[in-house]
């Protein structure tokens, strides 16, 4: 199967519905925390800058946080992004803010 670029846009829709704010792999980020804490003033530019929200990953690519806990579990699987574009057929299946944006 040919991969392409992810189809998973980088918009305020898709941060809304977004798992990561709820995933203990971010849980205990003070980086991003600080991030949550400024969401709506990042939510207010146009174009969304990807490294000032915490989210979305399988559509903006990884992480700028550094202080992430990749032991813990991704539940990418619980959202409906992932449901709605069919990510479990993608590359990588999960692990977004780790391993870089799905593709399809
Ligand atoms: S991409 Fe997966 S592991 Fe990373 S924060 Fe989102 S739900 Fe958690
Ligand atoms: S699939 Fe994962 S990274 Fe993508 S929007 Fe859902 S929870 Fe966020």
């Amino acid at each position: 199967m040919k991969m392409t670029q992810t189809a998973v846009p980088f918009t305020k829709a898709n941060v809304a519905r977004c798992m990561c704010p709820r995933c203990p792999v971010q849980g205990k980020s003070s980086c991003v925390e600080g991030k949550m804490a400024r969401l709506k003033d990042a939510l207010s530019q146009s174009p969304l800058k990807r490294e000032d929200i915490p989210h979305v990953y399988c559509g903006s690519g990884t992480a700028f946080c550094t202080d992430l806990d990749f032991n813990k579990t991704c539940i990418c699987g619980s959202c409906p992004v992932f449901a709605e574009f069919k990510l479990a057929s993608g590359q990588p299946v999960g692990f977004y803010c780790r391993d870089g944006m799905a593709k399809l």
